[in-house]
């Protein structure tokens, strides 16, 4: 099938030692090396299934394949979103853009109140899953959502400003069960220069 039309793991922009202390290299390597290419496989998987049903035109059952592909596409999307959203904390400078800080501070009251209130979905989210930062373009607000999993709970046609990824495999080799703290780790690292162009894509 044709290489275009089927998913890739992207490269991280940046090494896999590059985000420690908070994230190690071991934890790293894996998450994007195994977990992201098992969604990155998966979804390809079921296009090369949907190309193959439309040769050989056997019956294909849509609703599992609809279901299936929603689980490991969005799987696949949000972890591409996720790398660009981290940085090593080594290049770290102040690059809140101001129009990102604004739309936080009108909709949440302060940068500190959105911190907390980001952390709590992310802590609280049941099971596996994401916090996530959303932009609706028809209220102009900036919203705090949940993801279970990768796909329930998600409002269709929000725009992703940020993801944090709180399944375990995101953080057990360096946090083991404690998520809390690898989510304070992860505020030490988010490149807001990404957060804040995404916003800026929007806006114009
Ligand atoms: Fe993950």
């Amino acid at each position: 099938m044709n290489q275009e039309k089927l998913y890739s793991l992207p490269d991280l922009p940046y090494g896999y030692k590059d985000l420690g202390p908070y994230i190690s290299e071991e934890q790293l390597r894996l998450h994007h090396q195994k977990h992201h290419q098992a969604y990155v496989n998966g979804a390809n998987i079921i296009f090369e299934k949907l190309e193959k049903a439309k040769q050989d035109s056997t019956e294909l059952d849509v609703k599992a394949i609809a279901k299936e592909l929603s689980f490991q596409a969005s799987g696949h999307l949000l972890h591409s979103l996720f790398w660009e959203n981290l940085q090593p904390a080594s290049q770290k400078k102040d690059e809140l853009g101001k129009s990102l800080e604004e739309a936080l501070n009108e909709e949440f009251g302060s940068m500190e109140r959105f911190k907390k209130l980001f952390t709590q979905a992310a802590v609280s989210v049941e099971g596996s899953g994401w916090a996530i930062l959303v932009y609706c373009q028809k209220t102009k607000r900036p919203i705090i959502v949940q993801a279970e999993k990768h796909n329930v709970n998600v409002i269709p046609a929000f725009s992703i400003l940020m993801v944090l990824d709180v399944w375990e495999h995101a953080y057990y080799l360096d946090y083991k069960n404690e998520r809390a703290k690898f989510i304070e780790a992860l505020w030490q690292i988010i490149n807001w220069e990404t957060v804040t162009k995404r916003l800026e894509y929007l806006l114009n």
